[in-house]
């Protein structure tokens, strides 16, 4: 008992907010809870679930201390899942809470599900027997539980004939289990026939699994070289241990084939994971994943935050994406967490690429990682032949941007009754718009950022914030009608080439802006894959793991517009989407092309990508960074300070810098305007911290924070630790 209070003991509960630490409240008398439990606690006016956490409890006035509500009937949250919080938090620096709250997010999912009231014939003869009558007691014979309208269904006959009979006394009622979201995957459905060097790699992977303790392997593998069916080995081997498997997949809009694959190989579908599954089905894949039901899940980044009962094994497909990147809220690689988490939970981790990051593969050689390679294309699949287009050379038409050396593949793909695949990593119509009178450039009122036409739409967009206007006729600056110009490409700008040259052919357009969202884009992909398109123009969504078996030309617009932007991860970012989109083309033993439109043909990416050569880009690459001390050879934080206004926020930016300590291995750079200066109306400001791989970023960053300035007004303090752009 505490002293002057009802309860019998305090507990700190972790809740899904900003805190630093967990709260204290009081368990009453007759409660239950140990760490890890799922609790509904108050606070201030409301309720929330909380995670008991562990640790002491700090001392607090027994008299102000509130009750834990309730402990919810729910597995509770493991002892590996509650370090993996607090590694994340401490090494993001963010709020233990609000990395909890990604563990929080199926409320309902707290409340096991209901069971369901089924039917089972018993002994008694209805009074009549009619003919669906008879129906309904033949099909119920087998001693099978049903639900009411799952007996009509499958009978053939109306509900209303089930409730008679129910009615007479003929079933007996007992009560079903809710129904599990997947089958259960079959290790050996569809064992392959693997080439060899993909049993080597197989068997690689399979002891990494057998030794069922933490280390990461690299598979490394052109694209097309079977690298799923490969890893689909080492989930086979986890299955066959006991053990849950987590997939993680880039991207939501790619996960459909990826099931159907995976239901090939296992005869079942793993569940999935994402921000657009409806929220029933979110709390059932929660709730299964915590009971061991669910023993594979395929989803996005935020899987990772998932309760496995069991887990042993995660795969992170594409390892390089930037999509694994979270810059919102908790700043988080979930590569980079996938692996946390391999190594608190003593599991094996397996990454997947064709052209893995920079990072992963020093790790791999400096032996941190094991690495799988598959150096050739599954079976007759050949790679593309690949050329760069000096556009110095061969320039396009005027207005165009289509040099004719393209167009002229173009022509011949489709004699060939075969498919191309134009890519411009620009959603809309143009970048930029422009008055031919007086000059006046179309930009976005709270982002330094020029507005986007999007023509199929009527409107100039700003990409940043998504503010969007209709696009005038008239210049509101010089108020001339008709004088206003789109400047550069975006890829609806492209497809009304491409339909000028070619006005009979099957043009598609594929972005991620497609009215009618994932679902619409799903169907189109679907589409292109069964050959109903012959010319597909697209963002860089459709440069990932999709599958076109009719692609046999692919056509890169502008292959150097990546490498603009002066981040020394420009390259690497490049070479990996150039690699990628090229690798659409060639996939069913065809002949195939992929033509890079550029003005710098002479580029150690354009040459990389030419060559085939990634290994000397590999290494070129890898040099430069230890060179300059970049990640993975030196360590990086970028801290952005914004506010409403520009001297705000450059005036915490400066203080903050002030307040860095003397340390003799790590430096900080700046502040300096950030690459987007404004953003929906914020000003921001960014330092970088730079400094050897083996010092303490994280205490650094926390020293200036805690002896800098203190938070006022509207300015906000956002670090990311292992930036993406640097
Ligand atoms: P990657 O993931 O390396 O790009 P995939 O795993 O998608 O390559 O394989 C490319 C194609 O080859 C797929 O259509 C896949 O079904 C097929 N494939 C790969 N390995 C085998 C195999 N051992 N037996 C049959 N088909 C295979
Ligand atoms: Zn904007």
């Amino acid at each position: 008992m505490i002293e002057d209070s009802p309860f019998v003991a305090a507990a700190p509960v972790l809740v899904p907010m900003p805190a630093e630490r967990p709260y204290t409240y009081g368990v009453p008398p007759g409660m239950r809870v140990v760490p890890g439990s799922i609790v509904r606690v108050p606070l201030g006016p409301r309720q929330v679930a909380g995670i008991v956490w562990d640790g002491a409890v700090e001392t607090v006035d027994a008299k102000k201390l509130r009750p834990i509500e309730e402990v919810f009937d729910c597995p509770p949250i493991d002892k590996a899942m509650r370090r993996f919080v607090d590694w994340i938090a401490q090494y993001t620096l963010s709020a233990p809470g609000m990395v909890a709250r990604m563990l929080l997010r199926a409320p309902e999912a707290f409340d096991p599900e209901p069971w369901i009231e089924g039917l089972q014939r018993t002994l008694a003869e209805p009074d009549r027997l009619t003919d669906a009558r008879r129906r309904v007691l033949e099909t119920a014979e087998g001693g099978l539980a049903w639900t009411r309208s799952g007996l009509a269904h499958a009978a053939g006959v109306s509900s209303t004939v089930i409730d008679g009979l129910r009615a007479q006394g003929v079933f007996e009622t007992v009560m079903i289990p809710p129904r599990p979201v997947v089958a259960a995957p079959d290790p050996s459905h569809a064992v392959p026939e693997l080439m060899p060097d993909q049993k080597a790699a197989a068997e690689k992977l399979r002891a990494a699994v057998a030794a069922d303790a933490f280390n990461v392997t690299l598979l490394d593998g052109v694209t097309g070289s079977g690298k799923t069916e490969v890893y689909f080995e080492a989930i086979a081997a986890a299955l066959d241990n006991g053990r849950q498997v987590l997939i993680l997949l880039p991207e939501i809009a790619l996960t459909h084939a990826f099931l159907e694959r995976f239901q090939d190989r296992f005869g079942a579908k793993p569940a999935e994971w994402h921000s657009d599954l409806p929220p029933r089905m979110r709390e059932r894949v929660w709730r299964q994943v915590a009971e061991g039901g669910v023993r594979v899940v395929a989803g996005a980044r935020s899987a990772l935050f998932l309760p496995f009962k069991e887990l042993g094994l995660i795969v992170v497909d594409e390892e390089h994406d930037p999509a694994y990147k979270q810059e919102d809220r908790v700043f988080y690689n979930a590569r980079d967490m996938a692996v946390v988490r391999g190594h608190i939970g003593g599991f094996p981790v397996v990454l997947a690429s064709a052209t893995p990051s920079v990072e992963s593969r020093v790790n791999a050689s400096q032996g941190r990682y094991h690495r799988a390679v598959l150096s050739a294309r599954f079976a007759e699949a050949a790679l593309p032949d690949l050329k760069s287009i000096d556009m110095r050379r061969a320039p396009p038409a005027r207005g165009g941007f289509l040099s004719p050396v393209l167009l002229e593949q173009m022509q011949r793909t489709l004699e060939r009754q075969e498919q191309s695949l134009l890519f411009l990593n620009r959603r809309g119509y143009a970048p930029l718009t422009l008055c031919r009178v007086c000059g006046h450039r179309f930009g976005c009122p709270v982002c330094s950022a020029w507005l986007v036409e999007h023509r199929f739409r009527g409107q100039l967009v700003c990409h940043h914030c998504g503010h969007n206007e209709r696009r005038p006729d008239a210049c509101p600056e010089c108020g001339t009608l008709d004088h206003l110009v789109a400047c550069g490409p975006g890829v609806e700008r492209i497809a009304e080439e491409v339909v000028g040259h070619f006005p009979d052919a099957r043009t598609i357009v594929l972005s991620s802006d497609l009215l009618g969202g994932v679902r619409r884009l799903r169907l189109e992909l679907e589409a292109v894959a069964n050959g109903e398109a012959d010319i597909v123009i697209g963002t860089q969504l459709v440069a990932k793991g999709h599958n076109f078996p009719g692609m046999t030309l692919v056509g890169v617009v502008d292959a150097d517009l990546g490498l603009a932007n002066g981040d020394p991860r420009a390259a690497e970012r490049t070479f990996q989407l150039l690699s990628q989109v090229t690798g659409r083309a060639g996939r069913t033993g065809k002949k195939s092309l992929g033509l890079l439109q550029t003005y710098q043909p002479d580029h150690p990416v354009m040459r990389a990508i030419v060559s085939g050569d990634s290994e000397a880009f590999y290494e070129r690459e890898i040099a430069e960074r230890e060179r300059a001390a970049l990640p993975p050879f030196g360590r990086l934080a970028g801290i952005i300070v914004s506010a409403a206004t520009r001297g705000e926020a450059e005036s915490h930016a400066r203080g903050l810098r002030r307040a860095a300590p003397q340390a003799s291995d790590l430096f900080v750079l700046g502040p300096a305007e950030a690459p987007l200066s404004l953003i929906g109306g914020r000003h921001r400001f960014r330092l970088l911290v730079q400094g050897e791989r083996r010092a303490d970023m994280q205490g650094f960053i926390r020293a200036m924070l805690a002896e800098g300035p203190k938070l006022r007004g509207s300015v906000r303090v956002q670090v990311d630790i292992d930036p993406q752009s640097f």
